[in-house]
């Protein structure tokens, strides 16, 4: 069978290239090849000797992913679905904003966690994406778009993507062993060159995971935290009952020694009448500052709910917003309230503009994308 290599990050390639034969160092250049101009044969790759370039392209492929659709919103969002095989389809969304692109990338087809309010969580799990599927979503717009805009003066750097945030479908953190390798692709210089600042990892609260993440790929984090009270929270994030609040705090504190910001996203969807009452908002204040412990050093983005048809539950008002977001500003609390984009491709889900506070946490979702994401591919076009 033939080698993915998008499926490698600079160290694996590495290892591949010693086993064909050559020297470590080689992967280097393969890995900017691909990466950094997006090559997608090897017949391009003039600096590599013929004959390894030849022993490449019987052994390997740079394979893409499959586009099933591409939607453009007149905020300049794009949002496109790419088929993964088996009638299964993940979504990635472009976001651009005036000092910076970030790209929302899909980590699973489906989800396990089965969140209330997310339709993804209501279709369920599917399967993993592998590191060549994550990575290959960055890849793709990247290239793409930079040969799209490759007559546009580009002030200093060549790259279109600026930042990256682990939002799209999913649980990321429940797909760990792929996930580790596509964030070293989109970390390395010889790769996408993101900085770990502006790669977010958001998640609903692996916490053991959360840990590993922060021994081997210490990027933003985003927890999912929706309700600070752990009955309310046991119903909204299922998974709070294997991972209460008091361990979320505990691992979100550990996080911060090694994190590359000072801080933690913590994301709350407004759901009408379930989180958004004024004691939900002194819960939060309370499970960031337990009496007799240092606060957590956190940033809340409140996020409007995007309601979908299954999940038979309403957006909290805009009057309930603001004034939650008061009760949260008031105890000095660094609150945010997640803008919308790409409304006219029903991308309008979470996203924060983050033009306020959190610069790393563009967020995007597309419920109404994702309640046609897994269904059979031929029903799609
Ligand atoms: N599984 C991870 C990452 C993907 S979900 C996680 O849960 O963090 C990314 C964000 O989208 C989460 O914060 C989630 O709360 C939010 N989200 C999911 N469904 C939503 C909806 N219907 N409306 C608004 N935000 C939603
Ligand atoms: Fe999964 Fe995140 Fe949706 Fe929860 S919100 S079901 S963890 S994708």
């Amino acid at each position: 069978m033939l080698v993915n290599l998008l499926d490698f990050d600079l160290d694996h390639l590495s290892n591949y290239c010693e086993s064909l034969g050559e020297k470590r160092f080689r992967a280097t250049q393969l890995f900017r090849w691909i990466h950094q101009r997006g090559a997608q044969n090897f017949e391009q790759m003039t600096d590599l000797a013929k004959p390894f370039r030849q022993l490449l392209q019987s052994r390997c492929t740079i394979t893409p992913l499959q586009v099933i659709s591409r939607q453009n919103a007149s905020d300049g969002t794009i949002k496109w679905l790419f088929d993964v095989g088996g009638g299964n389809a993940i979504e990635t969304v472009f976001i651009p904003e005036q000092d910076r692109a970030t790209l929302c990338v899909s980590s699973q087809a489906g989800c396990a966690v089965g969140c209330v309010f997310c339709s993804t969580g209501h279709q369920g799990f599917s399967r993993n994406l592998s590191t060549a599927e994550i990575v290959a979503q960055v890849h793709f717009v990247e290239h793409t778009l930079r040969q799209e805009r490759s007559h546009e003066v580009r002030a200093q750097s060549p790259r279109i993507i600026t930042n990256i945030v682990m939002m799209g479908m999913g649980e990321p953190l429940q797909n760990y062993s792929a996930l580790v390798p596509a964030l070293k692709v989109m970390l390395s210089e010889h790769g996408y060159g993101i900085s770990r600042r502006r790669l977010t990892v958001s998640t609903s609260g692996v916490v053991p995971m959360i840990e590993r993440l922060g021994q081997d790929a210490p990027v933003a984090l985003a927890v999912s935290l929706h309700a600070a009270c752990d009955a309310i929270r046991d119903r909204l994030v299922p998974l709070n009952k294997k991972y209460p609040l008091s361990v979320l705090r505990q691992a979100c504190e550990d996080y911060l020694q090694v994190a590359p910001r000072d801080f933690i996203t913590l994301e709350y969807c407004m759901l009408q009448g379930l989180n958004d009452s004024h004691e939900n908002a002194q819960q939060i204040i309370d499970w960031l500052r337990p009496v007799g412990q240092k606060p957590l050093a956190a940033k809340v983005n409140l996020i409007p709910f995007n309601p979908f048809k299954e999940s038979g539950l309403l957006c909290s008002a805009p009057s309930v917003v603001k004034s939650f977001s008061q009760v949260l500003l008031q105890a000095g609390v660094v609150t945010t309230v997640r803008k919308t984009r790409g409304d006219d491709i029903d991308a309008a889900c979470g996203q924060l503009a983050g033009e306020v506070l959190d610069r790393t946490s563009v967020v995007s979702r597309m419920q109404k994308q994702k309640t046609i994401a897994l269904k059979p591919v031929a029903s799609l076009s």
